[in-house]
């Protein structure tokens, strides 16, 4: 079995150059020519030895992603469908705001959290993506990117799949796209979203990384929100807050929580003064969402005039809020519609 060069990080390449008799500086060669000059080929790689070459050559790929679908939007949202070498599918997508160019990156190839509004659960949990899967996303994102003389500046982990359920290989692929020697995208320009997977939210505040943590809540209460969220059986709002004031204890880090604007389900002026309750003393702060319409599924987003009324509700009982710009919306842009499609044979 051929293995994939981008699982390896720059410890495990030294381990395998020294494995060769070689220095360390040989293992720090070849990871920027992956992550700095960003070459394709390892024939490429023109000060490694020809033997170094085809003994890499023979033992791993790299080329482990192929595109086989890609959707640009009015406002160049970019969609990108991918094969991996097993085929399975997934998907990332491209924005462009006025902060810079921020890529939504998948960590699974589908997801068995269930919530009810999502497309990605349509198809269940297939497998994990391994670390260099995750990071063979950005990596290709930023190789597109390179060509216009750009540069990606954010990631956000926002894609198919729950990065808590795929710990560790999330872990690493992230180190990489951190390292100032691999992708150099600063922490807090790196944002991990998590459905509210408690006991992975202690292990990941005792982690020494300042990536962002943002919860999808979408509602601030227990019934409504195990009726939307499964998981929310499992770690309903008290465990999950109970989690968060721990990783807060820390510098009082900031969290952000996403709440989609489902009309008439979690808009609510009640919803509004649970909002406000529940976030009373955390230093955190509330992205409202535009809900993109799954036809699978009978959601309906809130208005733009929905949106606003429901925005001055939590400004006035002076919760930290923000309206996120929707983007994408004449593409398949929501997490899983591409892929699902796709996998429908539509
Ligand atoms: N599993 C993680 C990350 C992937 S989902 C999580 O739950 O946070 C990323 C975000 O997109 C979540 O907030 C999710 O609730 C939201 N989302 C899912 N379907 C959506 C849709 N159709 N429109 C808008 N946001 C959606």
């Amino acid at each position: 079995m051929m293995k994939k060069i981008y699982d390896y990080g720059l410890d495990d390449l030294k381990n395998y150059v020294h494995a060769l008799g070689l220095k360390d500086f040989k293992a720090r060669q070849i990871y920027s020519w992956l992550y700095k000059k960003r070459v394709d080929d390892f024939n490429k790689m023109t000060d490694l030895s020809r033997d170094l070459i085809a003994r890499l050559e023979s033992e791993f790929m790299i080329n482990i992603l192929c595109l086989i679908e890609k959707q640009t939007a009015r406002d160049l949202t970019t969609k990108f469908l991918f094969k991996m070498t097993d085929g399975a599918l997934v998907e990332s997508v491209l924005m462009v705001f006025d902060y810079g160019y921020s890529a939504c990156i998948s960590t699974q190839v589908g997801c068995n959290m269930g919530c009810t509004f999502c497309a990605s659960g349509l198809l269940k949990k297939v497998r994990d993506l391994s670390a260099g899967e995750i990071l063979a996303q950005v990596l290709y994102i930023q190789k597109y990117l390179d060509e216009q003389g750009e540069r990606l500046g954010n990631i956000v982990l926002m894609g198919t799949g729950e990065p808590f359920d795929n710990y560790e290989n999330v872990m690493k692929a992230l180190a990489i796209i951190n390292d100032p020697h691999g992708l150099e995208i600063g922490a807090r320009h790196i944002s991990i979203s998590t459905c509210g997977v408690a006991p992975m939210i202690y292990r990941f505040a005792d982690e020494k990384v300042q990536y962002n943590l943002a919860i999808s809540l979408h509602a601030p209460n227990d019934e409504l929100r195990s009726k939307l969220m499964p998981i929310n059986k499992a770690y309903p709002l008290k465990e999950l807050f109970k989690a968060l004031e721990y990783y807060a204890l820390d510098n009082n880090r900031r969290i952000t929580f996403e709440y989609l604007l489902l009309n008439g389900i979690n808009d609510t002026v009640e919803c509004a003064d649970q909002l406000q309750q529940l976030l009373k003393g955390l230093n955190a702060y509330i992205n409202l969402i535009p809900y993109n319409e799954v036809k699978e599924k009978n959601y309906r987003t809130a208005n733009d005039r929905q949106a606003l009324l429901f925005y001055d509700m939590l400004k006035k009982r002076n919760v930290a809020v923000t309206l996120r710009q929707k983007k994408g919306d004449d593409i398949d842009a929501a997490c899983g519609q591409l892929r699902a499609k796709y996998e429908a044979g539509e």
